[in-house]
Formats: C-alpha cells, sequence, structure tokens
C-alpha cells in the first residue's frame, strides 16, 4: 500500500502506468473511440469510450484509492455527479437536505427532484436534534457538504453517519471544498462523496469535472448505469487535465491554507469594516469540537460580511489583482458577492434565513504571494469605505 502522495503521483499504482511500451511517465490520453475486438467471441475489457476510456479509469481509479474506494466515478461536470447520485432516488422518496448548499444543487434538487415526485426537507445540519426530527419513513438518503458554502460551517460525517445508519438510509457528501486530501468522508462514515473536481482537485481553472466515490454496490451499479446509459461523461482530455491537477494536491492545498491563515490575521485588523469572519478552526469558532479530529485543515475559502462603512460593490470592483470572478479552489485569488453571484440561485427568502446578505464577500485564497493580496485588498478597502 502507498502513501497518499505517492497515489496523487502515480493513481491506483505503478503498474498501472506500465501499460504502454514507450516508458512515457504519463498514463496515455486514449483518444479512441472505440476499441478494435480482437475476437468476436473474446473478452473486450474497451470497446465504446462512452462505457469505458482507459484515461478515464485511471482517473477513476486515482480518485477511488485517494479515497478508500472500492469505486470511482468521473462525470462531465460536478453537477452531473450529483444528478447522477440522485438517479438513486424514485417517486414518493423522501431527501434530507442541508439548508447552506451549493447553490447548483438547490436548483437541482427544487427545480428538477421535486418534478419526479423526490420530496425534500431543508435542515441545519449542525443540529442533530433538527436531522433526526427530519427523518421519515421513505428517507432514502441525507446530503450535506461537510463544510458549507458560504458560511464555511462544519457538519460531523460521523455524527450524521450514525444517524443515517440508524434509520437505514444513506449519508451523501458534497467534498469539494475538502477533496480526500483534507478529509476521507467513506472511512468517517460516508456513503457517497462527490466532488466538483472544478475546484482544488484540477485546481487551474481549466476544466469542469465531476467525481463521485463509493463503497455501496447498488450506488456504484447506478452510477455506471447513468455514464453507460446518459452519457454524461468527463472527456479523456478532461481527464488528464485533473490527473494532472490532482499530482500537486497536496503541495497546492498546503499553500492555499497557509496564504489563508496570513491573509485572515490581515482581516482580523479590519475590525473597523468587517463586522464578521467566517472561517473554522479560529479562535471562538464553535465548528471546532465537532471537527478536529475529522478535517485536517479548512481549505483557503474566507467569508467576511461588511459593515455599513464599506461598499461591497466597490470593494469587489476594485481589487485589481484578485478577479472578481465565481468558483473557488483555483490558483489565482477569486473574490465575489454571494448575494449577486454564486447564491442568486436561492430565492431571496431562502439568502435572507441563512443569512446571505448583499454585505457578505467570499474570498478565495490563491496561491500568489499573500502580500500582493494584502495590498489589493488593503487599496480596495480604501477605495470602498467612507
Ligand atoms: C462548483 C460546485 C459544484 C458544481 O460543480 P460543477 O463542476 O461546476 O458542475 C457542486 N458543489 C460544490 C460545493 C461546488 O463548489
Amino acid at each position: 500500500m502507498t502513501g497518499f502522495n505517492t497515489k496523487l503521483v502515480y493513481g491506483k499504482g505503478l503498474n498501472q502506468l506500465h501499460d504502454n511500451e514507450t516508458g512515457a511517465v504519463n498514463v496515455p490520453l486514449y483518444q479512441s473511440t472505440t476499441y478494435a475486438f480482437k475476437d468476436i467471441d473474446g473478452f473486450n475489457k474497451y470497446d465504446y469510450s462512452r462505457s469505458l476510456n482507459p484515461t478515464r479509469e485511471y482517473l477513476e481509479d486515482q480518485i477511488a484509492a485517494l479515497e478508500d474506494a472500492k469505486h470511482g466515478f468521473a462525470f462531465a461536470s460536478g453537477s452531473a455527479a450529483i444528478h447522477a447520485v440522485f438517479t438513486i432516488c424514485q417517486p414518493g422518496d423522501h431527501i434530507i437536505v442541508s439548508r447552506n448548499i451549493y447553490g447548483g444543487t438547490f436548483r437541482l434538487i427544487n427545480d428538477y427532484l421535486k418534478k419526479l415526485q423526490v420530496e425534500f426537507t431543508q435542515v441545519d445540519t449542525q443540529n442533530l436534534q433538527e436531522v433526526e426530527a427530519a427523518v421519515q419513513e421513505n428517507t432514502k438518503a441525507i446530503y450535506f457538504e461537510p463544510i458549507d458554502n458560504p458560511f464555511m460551517k462544519v457538519t460531523s460525517v460521523k455524527a450524521i453517519a450514525a444517524i443515517a445508519k440508524r434509520h437505514d438510509f444513506l449519508t451523501i457528501v458534497d467534498n469539494t471544498f475538502l477533496t480526500p486530501y483534507l478529509q476521507k468522508a467513506l472511512t468517517l462514515g460516508a456513503d457517497v462523496v462527490i466532488h466538483s473536481a472544478t475546484k482544488y482537485l484540477g485546481g487551474h481553472s481549466d476544466v469542469i469535472a465531476g467525481l463521485v466515490v463509493t463503497n455501496n454496490e447498488a450506488v456504484a451499479e447506478q452510477l455506471y448505469f447513468c455514464q453507460n446509459a446518459v452519457g454524461g461523461i468527463l472527456a479523456p482530455e478532461d481527464c488528464m487535465l485533473v490527473i494532472r491537477g490532482i499530482k500537486t494536491l497536496s503541495v497546492r492545498l498546503d499553500r492555499h491554507i497557509q496564504n489563508a491563515q496570513t491573509v485572515l490575521q490581515y482581516l482580523e485588523t479590519k475590525s473597523d469594516l468587517i463586522k464578521k469572519i467566517y472561517y473554522p478552526g479560529r479562535a471562538g469558532d464553535e465548528s471546532d469540537a465537532v471537527a478536529a479530529d475529522e478535517i485536517k485543515g479548512y481549505g483557503g475559502v474566507i467569508t467576511f460580511e461588511l459593515n455599513e462603512r464599506v461598499d461591497p460593490k466597490r470593494l469587489v470592483n476594485g481589487t485589481k489583482l484578485i478577479w472578481l470572478a465565481v468558483s473557488l479552489g483555483s490558483v489565482e485569488s477569486l473574490i465575489e458577492l454571494p448575494y449577486f453571484m454564486t447564491h442568486a440561485e436561492l430565492p431571496v427568502a431562502e439568502r435572507n434565513k441563512v443569512g446571505i446578505t448583499p454585505n457578505l464577500v467570499r474570498l478565495s485564497v490563491g496561491l500568489e504571494d499573500p502580500e500582493d493580496l494584502i495590498a489589493d485588498l488593503e487599496q480596495a478597502f480604501a477605495q470602498a469605505s467612507k
């Protein structure tokens, strides 16, 4: 068994790379739709690339290895991956969903799953009593993000999975914010883990991709059915970009976390302009205890709420190095206003209920020199504050 970083570089195992005669140190890009049969009656593992492609297979085996999972699946986007997982639901099923989830996931549940007669209840997954109270006879699964977005609140995978096991339903986790480097949710009791590989796993803002891992055979069968029958698979070139991104995952995340700490220290000096900072593990953060033995670090996303002395739109229009853009987890730093951008999918009432106000700023700290990021924020604050 090899260590985590070795798996980042080599995938499931060294021998997987040695399937070519050239000695190429990278898995080849199998840009082929179809595969010749050796024999009409023989076993042909590869026949058509929607069903299986060797480059995709490398990535799927790799994410499974990184998560200590039996099965890995690559989809054309995080959203396609989430949709594929939700196809385990039948009309009449019920799911419990965290109140703070990715806007696109909420849209998928509220505008699409509901039409298929899948009911849902939204709860605060930090509140275990609320989770218990939402359980119904027809509850099929609970869906949440162990670090939520944008408030970076931590939910215990162990605690939720214990409730789910007791009532015999599935625990589904979107771990885009943590990646298997910072949390292996299957080992904590989750049944299914989803990643938007568009974020930290890809890491360079150059590929949209989704990954799913599971040890549950029935779920795995359904996910493969989705790949093969629905066809939202990740193309081989995009698989290559994710494989390449994954090689440096731990190095990048260590630096994202380190830079985030430096930027946090700066933001803490701005108490005249910032009402509240959201990042777990800070002194006094109540999320800390829940996460302590489940998470290795909290990544590079920092959210903060401005007070009335700062014009939020002028602040985000005013950064010069930090891009005004959605997404996160990439080498370049990105800033946005969730109310107007990432969370605009949520109805206004829902945004108000969870506290996503127009004054809320989300910053994804990249890999630039933190001094340059701080200088950029400093000049933007100067422009935007009265
Ligand atoms: C971006 C994101 C998604 C959606 O992934 P895409 O690759 O953009 O389709 C899902 N969940 C979370 C937490 C995300 O940040």
